[in-house]
C-alpha cells in the first residue's frame, strides 16, 4: 500500500485544487440550505459544471473523442478527494455522468453520443436512471413497466418511482420489460427517452428534509423510436449491469459529517451533567473512539484501491464495504449530535443551529445513504457471496417464465 501521491498524480491534485479555489467556495453548512432553493441552485451548478469541463476537469476518465481527458481513474478519486472539501454543486449531474452516459457510450450508435455525450458533460443537459419501480427496487429485475413494438417504435406503459431529478431532467435511461415470457432477467430492454415525450408525467415525493428531489414517474403510452434502444431487446439485464457497475463506483465516499466534525461539536457542547464538556463525558468518549476506528479503518481501505487504481489495477470490494461503513457511521454520528445539541438540535438553519447545521441535513439524509445504490443488506449479501464465497441465496425464480412468478402477474 503506497498512502502517497506519485508526481503526477500530486501535480493534477494541485491543479485540481488550484482550479477548485478559483471557483467554489469552501464548505460550509450554508451549502445545504442553498440546494433546496432549487431554481438558483440549478443555475449555479449548470455554471460550476460549465466551468469544470471547459477546465478539463470533467469526464476526466472518459476517451478524448467524448470530451474526456483518457486519464486513469485515480485521477478521478483524486478530484472527488479535492472537490469534496468545497461547496461544489455537482450534484444535478452525478446520476447522469456518473451512470447514464457511460451506459450511452457503452451502447448507442456514434452520431447519438455525437449529439448527447457533450451536452451532458457541459452541464446543458440533465439526465436521470428509471429503474426503481414500487415492487421492483433491490430486484430491479422484477420490474414490471412494459414495452410493445408498434413499427418504428416501442409503446411503454408502467410506473417508475425514487427517480432522482427526473423533475429536472432532460433525458433518462429505461430499463423495461419488452417479453413476460422470458426468465425475470433475460425480457428486459433498455432504452433512453426524452423526459418531455407525450404521456410522461412526473410526479415529485416530498421528503422529510422539505426538499422534493426524487420521483414516481408515469408513463401512459409513450412512444420511444427503437432507435433509442440500448442493446438488443432482452439484452436489457447486461446493459443495466453496466450502469449499476457505474453506481457501485460513484456512491461510497464520506458524504457528510464525519469523526472530526462530532468530535468539535463535543468540545463545543456541555456533557450530561452540566459539569465540563460532552467530550469529557466517558460513554461518549467510547462512541468517539468507535468512530474514530471506522473513519481510520475506511481512509486505510481507501488507500488500498487508490493503490490499485494507480498501479492500474481494478479496485477490489472496498467500495462496498466502504459505502455500508460510511452510511451507517453517518447515520450514527448525526443521531449522537442532535440528541447532544439538545433543544438546538431541531433548528435546521444553518444561521442559529450549532456548526452552522451540518448535523441537521445530514440526519435527514442518513437513512437514504444506506438504501440508495444497494441496501445494506444487499451490499452484505453481495460481500458474502463474491468477497467471502459463501453460497448463494436460495432462488425460487431460476428457470421460471416472468409471467408465471407470483410477482410477474
Ligand atoms: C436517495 C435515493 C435515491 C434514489 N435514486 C434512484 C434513481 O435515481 N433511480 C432509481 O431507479 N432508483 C433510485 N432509488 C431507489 C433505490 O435503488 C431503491 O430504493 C433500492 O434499490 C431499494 O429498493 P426498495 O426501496 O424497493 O426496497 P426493497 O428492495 O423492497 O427492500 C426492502 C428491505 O428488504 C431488504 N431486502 C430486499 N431484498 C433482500 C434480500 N435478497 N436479502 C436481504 N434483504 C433484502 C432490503 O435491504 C430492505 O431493507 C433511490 C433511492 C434512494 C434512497
Amino acid at each position: 500500500m503506497d498512502f502517497n501521491d506519485t508526481a503526477e498524480e500530486a501535480k493534477f491534485r494541485a491543479e485540481a485544487r488550484a482550479f477548485l479555489e478559483a471557483n467554489c467556495a469552501p464548505k460550509s453548512g450554508a451549502r445545504m440550505q442553498a440546494e433546496s432553493s432549487e431554481g438558483a441552485f440549478m443555475q449555479r451548478a449548470k455554471a460550476y459544471q460549465k466551468k469544470k469541463a471547459e477546465a478539463g476537469f470533467a469526464g476526466l476518465t472518459w476517451a478524448k473523442e467524448h470530451g474526456g481527458r483518457g486519464l486513469a481513474p485515480i485521477f478521478s478519486v483524486i478530484f472527488g478527494q479535492e472537490e469534496s472539501k468545497f461547496d461544489a454543486p455537482g450534484a444535478p449531474f452525478a446520476i447522469g455522468l456518473g451512470m447514464c452516459i457511460p451506459t450511452l457510450i457503452a451502447f448507442a450508435a456514434d452520431d447519438q453520443k455525437k449529439r448527447y455525450v457533450g451536452p451532458a458533460l457541459r452541464g446543458e443537459e440533465i439526465w436521470c436512471q428509471l429503474f426503481s419501480e414500487p415492487a421492483a427496487g433491490s430486484d430491479v429485475a422484477g420490474l414490471k413497466t412494459k414495452a410493445v413494438r408498434d413499427g418504428a417504435d416501442w409503446i411503454v406503459n408502467g410506473q417508475k418511482v425514487w427517480t432522482s431529478g427526473a423533475h429536472y431532467s432532460d433525458f433518462g435511461i429505461l430499463l423495461v420489460r419488452t417479453n413476460p415470457d422470458a426468465e425475470k432477467h433475460k425480457g428486459l430492454t433498455m432504452f433512453f427517452l426524452d423526459m418531455k415525450s407525450p404521456g410522461v408525467e412526473v410526479r415529485p415525493i416530498h421528503q422529510m428534509s422539505g426538499g422534493s428531489n426524487f420521483n414516481e414517474v408515469y408513463f401512459t403510452d409513450v412512444r420511444i423510436p427503437d432507435a433509442q434502444r440500448l442493446g438488443e431487446p432482452g439484452q436489457g439485464w447486461s446493459v443495466a449491469l453496466v450502469t449499476l457497475m457505474n453506481e457501485r463506483l460513484a456512491v461510497g465516499g464520506s458524504p457528510g459529517p464525519d469523526y472530526a466534525e462530532i468530535m468539535e461539536l463535543a468540545r463545543r457542547m456541555p456533557g450530561a451533567s452540566g459539569k465540563g464538556a460532552l467530550l469529557q463525558d466517558q460513554a461518549f468518549r467510547r462512541q468517539l473512539a468507535d468512530w474514530y476506528v471506522s473513519a481510520e479503518g475506511y481512509k486505510l481501505g481507501r488507500f488500498r484501491t487508490m493503490t490499485a487504481l494507480s498501479k492500474g489495477q481494478a479496485p477490489g470490494p472496498e467500495a462496498s464495504i466502504g459505502k455500508i461503513l460510511n452510511a451507517n457511521r453517518l447515520q450514527d454520528i448525526t443521531n449522537a449530535a442532535i440528541e447532544a445539541e439538545d433543544h438546538f438540535g431541531i433548528i435546521c438553519d444553518d444561521a442559529n443551529a450549532p456548526m452552522e447545521g451540518i448535523f441537521q441535513q445530514s440526519y435527514m439524509w442518513a437513512p437514504g445513504l444506506r438504501i440508495a445504490g444497494g441496501t445494506d443488506e444487499i451490499l452484505k449479501n453481495i460481500i458474502a457471496e463474491r468477497v467471502l464465497g459463501l453460497p448463494q441465496d436460495a432462488r425460487a425464480d431460476k428457470g421460471v417464465a416472468f409471467k408465471d412468478l407470483p410477482a410477474g402477474r
